[in-house]
């Protein structure tokens, strides 16, 4: 399954420098073929070439495109792209990721101008900013998000902004500044269950992505708090139970749950694929757990179908505070 080298030019980088020098040394794992609840049409669409053409023309980095997510198909011919801001390249080195690894360029100060312009191209009502961990930086970017959330509120003072962070670790202060920025959605991954960190996720720290939700919604108790994983990584069932009690107990309001697909040989191998219906059973937990939204899905990403979601769960609080007086 996954990507292995999606062209010819990819792969002549990835000779050149690859693009995840850290994993060079790591055994090839066995690519396994996809269920059918995988499988996804090539993107070909008008619409897809039209998003694709708006994102080359401002010089921008998508998710969409850096983690080889299989719904971009269906994402970018609604012109539902999500930016990646700060660069292509990352600082840390996570097992599930297909970002490049390495030593980032600096900032690019015109980028807030040029994703708030994007964003007021493709017309969209909602919008999800992700970016790299930049733990070369003092603040981790965090003025840098505030920027960027500044300036698409100038310019589509409609459009409701969604940020997927990096977990800001050993950066004092730098989640007030994005927080106090006013993103009405505040969404950082936890990625796995605890027992995985070290594999999965060797940089990051389960209680200090718990805490940093736990954080963002006592800052500002209005915010919507977002966090997901992956399965199919070799967690079980229970392991999954408790990381949606941590996450309840923490105040998240949404939960997003997708299957893990391998980028490449050299990335963490796939445990297993998780059926629909077990899917279904998460979902079904996950409410009886009180998560104002779920979404668990083979295909699930955060930032899938983002923009109806957040109308949801808009609609979900509503009726829960009215339930409460
Ligand atoms: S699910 Fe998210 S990352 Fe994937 S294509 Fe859609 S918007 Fe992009």
């Amino acid at each position: 399954m996954a990507v292995i080298y999606e062209s010819v030019k990819e792969a002549a980088e990835q000779r050149d420098r690859p693009r995840h020098p850290e994993k060079m040394s790591n055994p090839d794992s066995p690519v396994l073929r996809k269920p059918p609840w995988l499988r996804v049409k090539a993107p070909t669409s008008p619409g897809y070439q039209g998003t694709r053409k708006i994102v080359r023309d401002h010089n921008l980095v998508t998710v969409c495109e850096e983690a080889g997510c299989p719904n971009i198909g269906e994402c970018w011919e609604k012109k539902h792209a999500t930016m990646m801001i700060m660069g292509d390249t990352c600082t840390r080195a996570c097992a599930f990721c297909n970002v490049k690894t390495g030593l980032p360029e600096p900032l690019d100060a015109n980028e807030p101008d040029n994703v708030a312009k994007a964003v007021q191209k493709l017309g969209l009502s909602h919008v999800v900013i992700t970016s790299v961990d930049r733990d070369d930086l003092a603040d981790g970017g965090a003025a840098h998000f505030a920027h960027v959330i500044a300036e698409i509120r100038a310019a589509s003072p409609s459009t409701t902004i969604e940020v997927l962070t990096p977990d800001f670790l050993r950066k004092d202060g730098a989640l007030d500044v994005v927080v106090n920025a006013k993103p009405d959605v505040f969404n950082h991954n936890l990625e796995t269950v605890p027992a995985l960190y070290l594999r999965v996720r060797p940089g990051a720290r389960y209680f200090a992505s718990l805490r940093l939700l736990q954080n963002a919604k006592e800052i500002n108790p209005s915010i919507f708090t977002k966090s997901g994983i992956m399965v199919g990584l070799g967690e079980s069932r229970e392991e999954v139970m408790q990381v949606m009690d941590d996450l309840r107990a923490a105040d998240v309001d949404f939960l997003t749950i997708g299957q893990y697909l391998q980028p490449t040989r050299k990335h963490h191998p796939i445990d297993r694929f998780v059926t629909p219906e077990e899917f279904k059973a998460f979902e079904a937990t996950a409410y009886a757990k009180g998560f104002l939204m779920v979404s668990a899905s083979p295909l699930t990403r955060s930032s899938h179908h983002a923009g109806d979601d957040f109308q949801r769960l808009k609609a979900a609080r509503s009726k829960a505070s009215g339930q409460a007086h």
